[in-house]
């Protein structure tokens, strides 16, 4: 049967595939897949898994004390049943042999088809039974991280992800995915993905814009109505799921797929074409990145540089053992040297709120802690708690401008101490690093400009700072006070608010009138909706995922800034400001006449 679900589109383009459901479980569930070679050895693994179960289970059989009720060595029967049927195992070593995931993913695919019969039994008793194949299941994954070759497998290499021998495009559907797995996805075959939670700018949307695959979150029920190996239309610009459709629906959908392939390859043409508006303004267009590798895709884009790398991903799913100096002035060098030259902004660590160190999405923390994560300790806070954690990045940040333009970015600066303490790290820094004898050159250090408090008190930050970059995501969030990834206040995360144009427009002129850079490097950079809006408030330097260069970069070149800018306070001040640039864009589009004579 054909249906339909709706969310909130996070990236754009057509994803039709087979789907492919990430169980959310108890246990700590590692997806990735494995190449041919590696197929026995998961087999193995379960094997051995299993039969350690299988011990365990046996032992506490034996061991049961005479007085306990002859429910539970019943219980433990049902149990070691469970284990050993072929539905189980059996069905599990399929996914490996089929689809090559590895073992904990087959298995918790199994049990997400598993699950599925069970709810559907009429029979009460039977329908209960449920919950016990999920202990049995949660117990072999315990063996399995406990096992010999358990550990976490990093994302497989681009080739046995290739390789992978599944004819159908998958598209991927969970409930939630954290940010730290959704990187582990970034060279896998999934054309496209869904989740139930999570919102527009929520950082699990802005990796899977990253991947520059359509994507739509915040799609409620998707993961527990859709079964594994539907076939799903993913529509990424209308939020729109739908689900076994028809051949009709099917057929269209592939024609605006290829439709969209092919303006992407159009837009593409532009990108060696230097970004000036009509009057003449040279605007640059950055890349925003969150690993070394991505340097590659920025230069592709034809972005002139980086204006934000968000390095908290080089610091997530280590088990408590982050990154030390040298292998992260080993990615800085590699994304500096990869620019060649060009400006590359090294933000200092964002982990908290959506981006914890550990493998959690967003709503097991705040479930599991029952706190508002975006409003605790993060970004700047976090590094000033950790400071030899927080000197250890700083040194390995100054060691790789060594190599080219760096420039260092402090996130969420809230308060003039944080500011302070973190340039006297700074300083400290520098001194370690000449003691040691070790290169570095002078970096400009920015401020982001995301929580009120920075965009109220910019004056003093652009005193103590060389540049400031403003993050709509956060900016946003805070001031309209709207969990980013919260999917239920979705439609109140509103970047046309006048508060955050207001706040947005005020820095700008406040940091051009200092006479700092000033860019923006949240996802309304790189919306090309708000492009003239932007270039009218003065805005010269976007940051901004590279696939969205292209068509920003169509933006600017037809856009005439100073015509903009003579209509900028009646746009900001207007009751719908979005209505008011479309209507802007209209007028100008057909009045090629000086803006004085425009209608106001
Ligand atoms: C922002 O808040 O706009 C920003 C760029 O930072 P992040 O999205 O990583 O929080
Ligand atoms: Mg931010």
């Amino acid at each position: 049967m054909s249906f339909q679900l709706f969310g909130l589109p996070v990236s754009r383009g057509v994803a039709i595939g087979r789907a492919v459901l990430v169980a959310s479980s108890r246990v700590d569930v590692a997806h990735y897949f494995i190449d041919d070679t590696q197929v026995e050895s998961e087999i193995t693994r379960l094997r051995v898994a299993r039969d350690a179960v299988a011990g365990e289970l046996t032992t506490l059989q034996r061991d049961l004390p005479h007085e306990a009720p002859a429910e539970l060595s019943a219980l433990l029967d049902v149990h070691l049943m469970l284990l050993h049927d072929d539905v189980l195992t059996g069905a599990t070593k399929q996914w490996i042999v089929d689809r090559h995931y590895n073992a904990e993913w087959a298995l918790s695919a199994q049990l997400e088809v598993l699950a599925r019969q069970f709810d559907e039994m009429e029979d009460e008793y039977l329908r209960e039974r449920k919950a016990d194949l999920e202990q049995v299941v949660e117990r072999l994954l315990r063996a399995m991280e406990r096992g010999p070759s358990s550990s976490f497998a990093p994302a497989p290499s681009p080739s046995g992800a290739r390789d992978f021998g599944g004819e159908d495009p998958l598209v991927l559907i969970a409930n939630d995915i954290a940010p730290a797995d959704m990187l582990q996805f970034k060279r896998s075959v999934f054309t496209g993905f869904i989740t139930d939670v999570g919102g527009k700018t929520s950082h699990t949307a802005i990796v899977a814009r990253s991947l520059d695959i359509p994507a739509v979150v915040g799609a409620r029920e998707a993961s527990r109505i859709i079964r594994q190996d539907d076939w799903v239309i993913i529509d990424g610009d209308a939020g729109i799921v739908i689900v076994n459709p028809s051949p009709i629906v099917l057929e269209e959908y592939r024609f605006r797929q290829r439709q969209s392939e092919l303006e992407r390859a159009r837009l593409s043409r532009l990108r060696h074409t230097p970004a000036v508006t009509l009057d003449g303004e040279r605007v640059e267009l950055l890349a925003n990145i969150e690993l070394p590798g991505d340097a590659a895709a920025a230069l592709e884009a034809g972005a002139v540089g980086v204006g934000l790398f968000r390095t908290e991903f080089l610091f997530m799913n280590r088990g408590g053992e982050l990154p030390g100096e040298d292998e992260q002035f080993e990615a800085y060098r590699a994304a500096v040297e990869a620019m060649n030259g060009m400006p590359v902004t090294i933000r200092t660590v964002d982990i908290g709120a959506d981006k914890p160190l550990e493998r959690m999405s967003v709503n097991e923390l705040r479930h599991e802690h029952a706190l508002n994560p975006a409003l605790g300790l993060r970004a700047i806070r976090w590094s000033l708690s950790e400071p030899g954690m927080f000197r250890q990045q700083l040194r390995a940040i100054l060691r790789a401008s060594a190599y080219g333009k760096v420039r260092l970015l402090v996130p969420m600066v809230a308060h003039i101490s944080e500011a302070r303490q973190t340039l006297e790290a700074v300083a400290r820094a520098k001194q370690q690093l000449s003691e040691a004898g070790k290169a570095f050159t002078d970096v400009a250090i920015g401020a982001m400009v995301e929580v009120p408090a920075a965009a109220l008190m910019l004056p003093s930050l652009l005193r103590v700072f060389d540049f400031v970059s403003i993050g709509t995501n956060d900016l946003i969030q805070y001031t309209l006070a709207i969990d980013r990834a919260d999917e239920t206040v979705a439609h109140l995360y509103d970047p046309w608010h006048p508060a955050v144009l207001g706040l947005v427009a005020q820095s700008i002129a406040q940091a051009r009138a200092a006479g700092k850079d000033v860019s923006v490097c949240g996802e309304m950079a790189g919306e090309p909706a708000f492009t003239e809006l932007l270039l009218a408030m003065g805005l010269r330097s976007f940051s901004m995922h590279p696939s969205q260069i292209s068509s920003v970069k169509q933006r600017v070149l037809r856009t005439d800034a100073r015509r903009w800018a003579a209509r900028l306070e009646a746009i900001v001040s207007a009751d719908d400001p979005q209505e008011a640039c479309l209507e802007l864009s209209r007028v100008l589009a057909h009045a090629p006449t000086p803006a004085a004579a425009l209608p106001a």
